[in-house]
């Protein structure tokens, strides 16, 4: 039997409404909903947001919080990240993700673009914490040709698994970056991904160094580069995208590709921090959040992700009109959703219930002058009261199941990385 869930007066955009969710999807939203379901929710005090889609992490990344501080890009990449990484195994990874998605829940994401190792390991974790993911088979060569025909081996085999997954977790294909994936594989990767409808998650001009290595190396940008490799179409999800120029995205706009900003992260890293959004958005591209995973981010916060990118954006730019607050709740929710082709990060009748209950009878949303500024400038994250993906209770009060055994888990786990 479908389950059936009825929200009873919660605050929406469109004032106090009650809500039924019949199964995954959302049935009615009206003033008052007479219907006898399984479990009823107080709405009072409360309000209803589409749960926050993390466009960009790496999700078991939470097992390495805190363990190359206050380094640079490529040195933390290739000395302390890739490192470590020989050291995962299935276990590491499968608790990880749950550490992930742990805090994704408590933090209101019910949504998350996914690029890491151990790919069973990590849909199973997150399809038992119950959440939404799209995980990606990770293309990343370093240019070596004897990883080729194990790459292209492994990824059909995950393919084929990806078919019994089920539920809530898409299959991808991750190509890690236009600097550690050969042209063979950067090739083979978007024509399988082509081939069968699938997303292509990939990181792009992260950094200056990037685009000038790109440029002594190919003669242009990582875009350009990308563009005449035939990699960008509108299954492209491109992270960070910090160093673009006019051309650049131009190109996007042309193709389609989606774009992640991630400020914390870049900022951590000393990227740079000049995300050109205004003209993204006027090119007409798609712009989603993310927080990038936790050993550069620290955390998964997508409200603290949006504060800080509206602050940077309207500092750098010496513009206080800059980044809108209704305009970040749509890159950290709907741009999403539309980004992934995924029906998810809006309240609408018919849509996936994903959606996040937030407690507004605190300090923080006191007086009740402007709901979103308050979320956004004033709350944390401790505000979300309530989770609700797929068309499960995945919190509730705060509470998720298993919370103690993971956190003991990792615990006993993450020294097997050190
Ligand atoms: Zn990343």
């Amino acid at each position: 039997m479908e389950s059936t869930i009825l929200i009873k007066g919660i605050m929406t955009v469109h004032g106090k409404r009650d809500v039924l969710i019949k199964g995954e999807r959302i049935e009615k939203i009206a003033d008052n909903i007479d219907f006898n379901a399984q479990k009823l929710i107080d709405g009072t005090k409360k309000h209803l947001l589409p749960g926050f889609i993390n466009m960009h992490t790496h999700a078991a990344m939470t097992l390495m919080r805190g363990i190359g501080e206050d380094m640079v890009l490529k040195e933390w990449l290739y000395k302390k990240i890739w490192p470590t990484e020989q050291k995962l195994d299935e276990e590491l990874v499968y608790w990880g993700t749950k550490l992930a998605c742990l805090e994704m829940i408590k933090s209101g994401t019910t949504c998350f673009n996914d690029q890491y190792w151990y790919l069973e390991s990590a849909v199973k974790a997150t399809a038992e914490m119950g959440l939404r993911s799209v995980q990606p088979f990770v293309i990343l060569d370093l240019y070596d040709p004897s990883k080729f025909s194990k790459i292209k081996e492994d990824c059909f085999m995950a393919w084929e698994k990806s078919q019994s997954w089920g539920g809530a977790n898409r299959f991808a294909i991750g190509i890690h970056s236009p600097y550690s994936v050969s042209q063979e594989m950067l090739l083979w990767g978007s024509e399988f991904a082509r081939e069968r409808n699938l997303l292509v998650h990939i990181h792009v001009s992260e950094t200056e160094g990037e685009n000038r290595d790109s440029i002594a190396k190919h003669g242009v940008s990582p875009t350009l580069y990308l563009d005449r490799c035939g990699v960008l179409g509108p299954n492209v999800i491109a992270a960070h995208c910090l160093w673009m120029d006019d051309r650049d995205i131009e190109i996007f706009s042309e193709r389609g590709v989606k774009v992640v900003h991630n400020i914390n992260s870049n900022l951590k890293i000393a990227s740079g921090y000049k995300f050109r959004y205004n003209e993204f958005r006027d090119a007409g591209v798609t712009v989603t959040l993310g927080t990038d995973g936790c050993a550069s981010s620290n955390n998964l916060d997508m409200l603290e992700a949006m504060k800080i990118a509206a602050l940077v954006q309207k500092g750098w730019r010496g513009d206080p009109t800059a980044l809108p607050i209704n305009e970040l709740l749509s890159l950290a929710t709907e741009n999403g959703g539309k980004a992934l082709g995924i029906d998810t990060g809006v309240i609408r009748e018919g849509s996936l219930a994903d959606l996040i209950l937030i407690d507004t009878d605190s300090y923080a949303f006191t007086p009740d002058i402007n709901f979103l500024a308050n979320l956004i400038y004033s709350a944390n994250s401790s505000c979300v009261e309530s989770v609700i993906c797929n068309g499960q209770v995945v919190m509730e009060g705060r509470g998720v199941e298993g919370e103690r055994e993971i956190l003991d888990n990792v615990n006993r786990l993450y020294t097997k990385l050190l």
